[in-house]
């Protein structure tokens, strides 16, 4: 068999059940590519902890995680999926790539920005400020050419360009330069109660959240309250800009069904909003039903879950030791004998 281009993806356990955003921006794009490209997926445990976890907590949504991304329809005999810190690589190159990183480069990632605001400032660690650079480690680990992320993480995949470029500049040719693999029409889902926000599941509140693991009826009840545009008449078409809270029930209809966004406005020409609603909260009641279902029968089953996440790990840690190895030598690492 030829070799496949090479993929890598990365989700945070920082809540207990992924949301709609997580689905459509990102981890949908981890099913389709691991057909076509040796695929990389983690769980990013690492990440997690630049904010505050409860480390019993952290412990069960790490397992939650792998097993939603089970559900979603990875295949670990197509791809690889493991948990970050399974892979101790990971912070070992990280820390070079502090040391090739610029302060005033790392100041301007706005993530960081967005995130110590939310916080507190004062409270953001330093941990938080590097999370780019880790991710900078996490794709230049296993010579990634795709990165299939929602659009808040262009600017991180932009930095592992920057940074890889530099390295291989500076060092000799080491890694590979990442393209992000970003689909425009679902790279943002918005909150349902604020669509000028990114649902997010760090929402200051849950009402605009939907939670692939909720129950389906209260997933259907969020959808029915979304906040749609207070215009006259109330004409279901797709405008961004005037129009944001149809807009973005649009599109996850238009994502969730495969129909183009113009049949769906010709579907509900004539009609106000509520019949917009009541089809995609029917859709998603659906979706969630079997999506929790079979996220329960993986978590049912620890033992097989986490020999699933050791064989990955195994995988990874083969591709990770020999980028790690090549990269200690360009710096001028003294090799450790044994
Ligand atoms: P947090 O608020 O803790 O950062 P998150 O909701 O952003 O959580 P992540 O684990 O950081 O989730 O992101 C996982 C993937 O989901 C990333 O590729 C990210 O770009 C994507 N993603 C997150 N939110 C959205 C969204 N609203 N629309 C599209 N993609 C999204
Ligand atoms: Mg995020």
């Amino acid at each position: 068999m030829p070799s496949q281009p090479r993929a890598l993806s990365g989700i945070q356990p920082t809540a207990g059940s992924f949301h709609l955003g997580n689905y459509l921006g990102a981890i949908r794009q981890y099913v389709a590519l691991q057909e076509s490209h040796d695929a990389f997926y983690m769980v990013v445990d690492l990440h997690a902890i630049t904010v505050p976890q409860d480390p019993a907590e952290l412990r069960v949504n790490t397992r939650i995680a792998a097993a939603q991304l089970l559900a979603t329809g990875l295949d670990p005999e197509l791809c690889t999926l493991f948990v970050q810190s399974h892979v101790p690589e990971h912070a070992q190159l990280a820390w070079v790539m502090n040391c090739i990183t610029g302060f005033g480069e790392a100041s301007r990632m706005t993530q960081f920005k967005d995130k110590s605001a939310k916080q507190g400032a004062d409270r953001a660690t330093v941990g938080l400020f590097t999370y780019p650079i880790l991710q900078v480690a996490d794709i230049l680990l296993y010579q990634a050419n795709s990165v299939p992320v929602g659009e808040d993480q262009r600017q991180h995949v932009e930095l592992t360009r920057d940074i890889a470029t530099r390295f291989n500049g500076r060092f000799g040719d080491t890694f590979t330069v990442p393209d992000p693999h970003i689909l425009k029409e679902v790279a943002k889902i918005y909150d349902l109660q604020d669509p000028s926000v990114k649902m997010s599941k760090s929402a200051p509140t849950p009402k605009g959240l939907v939670n692939l693991l909720d129950e389906p009826k209260a997933t259907a009840k969020k959808i029915k309250s979304a906040v749609t545009d207070a215009d006259d008449p109330a004409v279901v078409r797709f405008d961004r800009d005037t129009k944001p809270g149809v807009s973005n029930l649009l599109t996850i209809l238009s994502a969730m069904t495969d129909t183009p966004v113009a049949d769906l406005e010709k579907r509900y020409e004539g009609s106000m909003y509520g019949p917009l609603k009541t089809d995609l909260a029917e859709v998603m009641a659906d979706f969630c039903t079997g999506f929790k279902a079979r996220t329960e029968e993986y978590l049912g089953d620890p033992e097989t879950l986490d020999q699933i996440l050791a064989k990955g790990a195994e995988k990874a840690r083969a591709v990770a030791a020999e980028t790690l190895a090549r990269t200690y030598d360009r710096v001028g690492f003294l090799p450790a004998k044994h």
